[in-house]
């Protein structure tokens, strides 16, 4: 529930109405965005009567919650969250590419791919050190190891250092050494994990679950803000439908619906979306077509032999390509409303 108070309310008609919410259970928060005073009840556990908030003194307007998160949506904060990772900037108009292998496989690997990214315009260096692996024989990352060589590869060519954490004891190493802690499509729903990266100053970059509907990305994130951490960069990287022409079917509207519902920043994975390397292209430049604050691609220096996720891992020319069309068409978005 949003409560925005007359612009002569008093400081004790203010109390009044937060006591009127916490009667509810709820803990609210005061705000004045847009000029006036707003006071937001969070996270009522109980519905909170709307007669009586609005017959508290001083109340001008009662907006009664059109969705289930709070936290997250633009009701509660219209203007767009800009989130700043190093030099890797999501939100506010610009289109930020994160580059690199799908995981850590030596230290030479992810050196020299940090130097390529980085010299075409990638703001974040990814590469997995912890693999959430269908098979369980398939490798499954070098672990705290990967971690040191992605940090400083990342921090040797500017570059915000990406990676997944898979699990609760995993978060003190990511904490230590990432500049974005990554929760995976997999683990959207680990709500325990969601709390504990909730309460790191990291920003989190959460990616949708494969059978997870927009508004269940939209409520982990809520879990990650509610337990204190409003840096949330959301991420399609395709759901699971009928069609096995590509690994998982693109939701491109996401992004739309997603700026609508939400201040939070989205950017688009085409790698895991398409698992082709050849889709990757066409996606990117939909991705930013769209509207999308950025995308994260797999590059690798010899697809052929990488470890995991080849098949969808782009050539070192693929990705100056890439980058040389995607600077182009940022030029043209600036000019049209997206
Ligand atoms: C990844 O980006 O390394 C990854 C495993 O992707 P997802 O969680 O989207 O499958
Ligand atoms: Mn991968």
């Amino acid at each position: 529930m949003i409560v925005t108070m007359q612009p002569a309310a008093t400081l004790k008609e203010i109390t009044g109405v937060i006591r009127v919410l916490e009667s509810f259970g709820a803990s609210p928060s005061i705000s004045r965005d847009c000029g006036c005073t707003l006071i937001t009840a969070a996270t009522s556990k109980v519905p909170i009567d709307a007669q009586q908030v609005r017959s508290a003194g001083g109340v001008r307007d009662v907006h009664e919650d059109a969705h289930p998160f709070k936290r997250v949506s633009r009701d509660y904060h219209p203007e767009d969250s800009v989130i700043d990772a190093r030099a890797a900037r999501f939100g506010g108009g610009g289109f930020t590419v994160i580059a690199g292998p799908c995981a850590v496989e030596s230290e030479e690997q992810i050196h020299a791919v940090a130097a390529h990214v980085a010299a075409h315009g990638a703001k974040g260096l990814r590469g997995g050190a912890f693999k959430p692996r269908t098979s369980p024989y398939a490798f499954q990352g070098m672990g705290v190891p990967g971690l040191r060589f992605l940090r400083d590869a990342a921090r040797a060519n500017n570059l915000a250092a990406v990676s997944e954490v898979m699990s609760i004891d995993q978060v003190a190493d990511c904490v230590e050494h990432l500049d974005v802690l990554q929760v995976g499509a997999r683990n959207m729903q680990n709500f325990d994990l969601l709390k504990e990266v909730g309460r790191t100053d990291k920003p989190v970059l959460l990616k949708r679950g494969p059978s997870s509907k927009i508004e269940e990305l939209l409520l982990a994130a809520e879990y990650i803000v509610d337990a204190g951490n409003p840096r949330v960069v959301l991420c399609e990287r395709g759901i699971r439908t009928y069609e096995t022409a590509t690994r998982n079917t693109l939701d491109i509207a996401a992004v739309p619906v997603v700026k609508q519902l939400s201040h939070l920043p989205i950017i688009i994975d085409p790698s895991h979306a398409a698992g082709k390397r050849e889709y990757v292209h066409s996606l990117t430049l939909a991705a930013l077509a769209v509207g999308a604050d950025g995308v994260m691609v797999e590059v690798h220096p010899t697809p052929a032999k990488a470890l995991s996720d080849g098949r969808q891992s782009l050539h070192y020319a693929e990705f100056e390509k890439l980058m040389d069309d995607v600077g182009r068409l940022s030029d043209f978005r600036a000019t049209v409303n997206v």
